[in-house]
């Protein structure tokens, strides 16, 4: 597995638990992360935009991209299917630049076997009742969507070990420092830095990592 020079950041967590609204806030932050735009045969909520928030894409033109090996990854989400393009984070990372993907804990289990050095962010509400009336509050889902979704988050949650790293969404500019954080410490890694820096490296006679 050749290093990538661009780090591979997963974002995860339960429905509700704020983690869109702070990875848009941490690409306001950071216009130079590439944000994966997954594709989904999930119908748009209210505001969502196609191409924006996700590809809107029909059951037989996902089932396409799945047999072309179009797919970084894939997952069936509260019955909707979701996938990553994968041409978008080959180009990306080997650019050198940091992808963030928004996935499942099921897409994030694939995305490592591509990419083994990618990092997990898991994002937790501070208690499952805020999780709840965040759920409710925004309004967009009927009730029976959001009684599944909290069914699933409980399922969700479950995977969170599997992350390298684990955000509060108590107060919301605290989880934004934190992820940002995140950001800098991923690109400070040895990996990262010998591959930015390769001169550097080669002109201190730095060996490569084991
Ligand atoms: P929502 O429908 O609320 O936008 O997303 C539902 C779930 O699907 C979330 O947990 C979200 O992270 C996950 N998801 C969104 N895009 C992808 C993707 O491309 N792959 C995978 N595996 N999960 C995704």
């Amino acid at each position: 597995m050749s290093v990538q020079p661009g780090n591979v950041l997963m974002v995860v967590a339960p429905s509700g638990a704020g983690k869109s609204s702070l990875v848009s806030a941490l690409l306001e932050r950071d216009p130079s992360l590439t944000l994966s735009i997954s594709c989904t045969t999930r119908a748009p909520r209210p505001g969502e935009v196609d191409g924006r928030e996700y590809r809107f894409i029909s059951v037989a033109d996902f089932q396409a991209l799945r047999a072309s090996d179009s797919l970084l990854e894939w997952a069936e989400v509260h019955g909707n299917f979701y996938g990553t393009p994968r041409d978008r984070i080959d180009e990306a990372t080997q650019a050198g630049r940091d992808v963030l993907l928004e996935i499942d804990w099921q897409g994030a289990r694939q995305v490592r076997q591509r990419f083994p050095a990618a990092l997990g962010v898991f994002i937790l509400p501070p208690s499952f009742d805020a999780l709840e009336s965040r759920l409710k509050a925004r309004g967009q889902d009927d009730a029976s969507v959001i009684a599944r979704r909290l069914l699933a988050a409980g399922g969700e949650i479950a995977h969170a070990p599997e992350c390298e790293y684990v955000i509060i969404n108590q107060e919301f500019s605290v989880a934004l420092d934190e992820l940002t954080q995140i950001v800098s410490a991923a690109r400070l890694r040895f990996s990262s830095q010998a591959v930015r820096h390769a001169d550097l490296f080669a002109q201190l006679g730095i060996p490569a990592a084991h």
